[in-house]
């Protein structure tokens, strides 16, 4: 439905459909609050905890499909929150890194995703600003929190052919989500693929 609506922004008539079964086979109800789980399937957003969000379905499938990932690839999300958008990535590529600023967050949405039994997924607590070095390159990079303007680092941890998926903008106001490619040659070009709302990327000073 979202997709029809959008399909002249985001360049898509539909979803890839590797990352529509990733959708349907992760049980996203493992990733919310207790006390949300009526609202675990629905098209939104939801709050889990110290002001974030678990961001709305349609958007965790828009963002895994415009990253454009493959089975072998290495990935780094940065914005773990509920693990939620991590075990997506995970179903699809061989390795996932994934970065969290609040460490309450980042230790349960770890917990959980071991006992979701994902064992291709490193996370860790830091600022997601600086990338993975250690890790780096990486075929894709998904950020879910909106950044003021684009983290260097993070396009320079991308691989040749690599893609960028990150919200740029003011906190809580009108952010686009941006779609960063490098060419084979390492020159970047970037578009945007859809006006969103994220929480903002903290850290970075
Ligand atoms: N992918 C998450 C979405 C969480 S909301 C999910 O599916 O649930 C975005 C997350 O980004 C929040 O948990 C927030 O704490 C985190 N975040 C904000 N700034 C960050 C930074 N500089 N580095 C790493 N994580 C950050």
């Amino acid at each position: 439905m979202e997709v029809r609506y959008t399909r002249t922004m985001i360049h898509r008539d539909a979803l890839n459909a590797r990352v529509m079964a990733a959708m349907r086979k992760v049980p996203r109800h493992k990733f919310v609050d207790p006390d949300m789980l009526d609202k675990a399937y629905y098209d939104g957003p939801l709050p889990i905890g110290c002001g974030q969000t678990i961001s709305q379905p349609f958007i965790v499938a828009l963002m895994t499909d415009l990253a454009g990932v493959e089975e072998g690839d290495k990935v780094l999300e940065i914005g773990t929150g509920s693990g939620y958008q991590t075990a997506i990535l995970a179903e699809l590529v061989k390795q996932v890194y994934s970065i969290e600023i609040i460490s309450e967050l980042g230790e349960q949405a770890c917990k959980c995703l071991q006992q979701l039994g994902y064992t291709n997924v490193e996370t860790r607590i830091g600022d997601g600003h600086e990338g993975w070095e250690e890790e780096a390159p990486f075929d894709a990079v998904v950020v879910t929190a909106a950044a003021d303007a684009i983290p260097p680092r993070l396009i320079e941890q991308l691989k040749p052919r690599g893609r960028l998926i990150i919200p740029v903008g003011p906190a809580y106001s009108h952010q686009e989500l941006i779609v960063v490619e490098k060419d084979d040659k390492g020159n970047i070009s970037q578009w945007s693929a859809l006006g969103v709302v994220f929480v903002p990327l903290t850290g970075g000073h």
